[in-house]
């Protein structure tokens, strides 16, 4: 009787070796504050330079995925005061992000592919932390400045199943493109879901609701199963435009249910405009050829395995479902495997899959180790 819509906002942290804006190496710091200048302290008159690393990684992702990479590309600011951003605003791109307009095909359970768009990918800056102990409140800027892509899909996924498998996709994208560690524990790779639902047939979007700074598969899964729970509720109960606002919500591990953090502010609340201490971005041709050097992505992959390999295609989508995988894979049959023996062990992988134990990765390899074995022997 419903249908959910979903987008998601990715926010992934740039692995370069300095911050978006000044020198400041993005290395984690022993010592609070002390990964800072004046630039990313935001002193007066202190000026930003764009970091050429940054807008690479980010072409590199817009080549990956059939994306439009824009030549000239704009900064704004956008206005906000937290005690963790000393400048009181976050440079961003908001009227022309340096990627637009590309696609990811995700995989579906009935064995037929989706695509989901990408409205655009833009840079910006992180915000700094704050850390809270018990009745006082610190700040540390060493995060302050460093380079975040924050690639935003239109709202083309209709289940929680898309949409993890959507943030799957894109998080081994990001992997095999080196552009960031996508460690989701450390905040690398976190996202916001945007949730609505619709009666079947109506084309126009429901209320749509924020669940901000999620950062595992299984809390996305489950914040959507909720909220579409109780937006489902509140239409049924006739209750709907009471209950169901545009508003940023959390979603509380514990209880597992998202509760009201604020109203969702609209782009004018945040006063964007250009930054007038910033030029426009205008990519090099050698940025060009830099971004599109690139590694064989997992689609490739799959495809080589199954048509050259003699791979089933299950396997060969578990096999290349993490860049550690897929290289030990292809160093072990370089090595004299043979990737037949390679079945039994993708199967363990997949059915071992919602277990992260070092122990499965350990027991994996040495079943590699066996196969090089048997396969020597054939
Ligand atoms: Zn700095």
């Amino acid at each position: 009787m419903f249908e959910t819509v979903i987008g998601l906002e990715v926010h992934v942290q740039l692995n370069t070796k300095t911050k978006l804006f000044c020198a400041c190496p993005t290395s984690f710091a022993e010592h609070q504050n002390s990964n800072t200048c004046p630039t990313c302290l935001a002193l007066p008159g202190a000026l930003p330079v764009v970091n050429k690393e940054a807008a690479v990684k980010a072409m590199r992702l817009g080549y990956a995925i059939n994306a439009n990479v824009n030549h000239t590309s704009t900064f704004d600011r956008k206005s906000y005061f937290y005690p963790d951003s000393p400048s009181a605003y976050q440079i961003t791109q908001l009227t022309k992000a340096i990627v637009q307009k590309g696609e990811v095909f995700i995989d579906l359970a009935d064995g037929t592919q989706k695509r989901i768009g990408m409205t655009q990918a833009h840079l910006e800056a992180d915000a700094g932390k704050n850390i809270h102990e018990g009745d006082h409140s610190k700040v540390d800027l060493n995060r302050s400045g460093t380079p975040l892509l924050e690639i935003v899909s239109d709202p083309d996924m209709r289940s929680s199943e898309e949409a993890v498998a959507y943030l799957k996709k894109l998080h081994s994208t990001v992997r095999y493109l080196d552009i960031s560690d996508a460690n989701m524990q450390e905040g690398s790779f976190r996202c916001d879901v945007n949730v609505s639902i619709r009666p079947k047939g109506q084309e126009a979007f429901g209320t749509r609701v924020e669940i901000k700074n999620i950062n595992s598969f299984r809390f996305v899964s489950q914040s959507i199963a909720y909220e579409v729970q109780r937006q489902t509720e509140a239409y049924e109960d006739g209750v709907y435009a009471q209950e169901v606002k545009q508003e940023t919500r959390l979603w509380n591990v514990e209880k597992g249910i998202t509760k009201s953090m604020r109203g969702k502010e609209e782009a004018a609340d945040y006063r964007y405009f250009p930054d007038p201490d910033l030029r426009p971005l205008v990519v090099t041709q050698a940025m060009i050829d830099e971004a599109k050097i690139m590694p064989e992505l997992p689609d490739a992959k799959i495809k080589r395995y199954v048509e050259e390999l003699g791979v089933k295609k299950d396997d060969a989508g578990v096999l290349t479902s993490t860049k550690e995988l897929a290289y030990f894979f292809e160093a072990m049959l370089d090595s004299g495997a043979q990737s037949q023996n390679f079945g039994q062990l993708a199967q363990y992988r997949a059915s071992r899959s919602s277990q992260k134990s070092r122990t499965h990765y350990c027991y994996f390899s040495c079943l590699c180790v066996q196969a090089r074995h048997i396969g020597s022997q054939d």
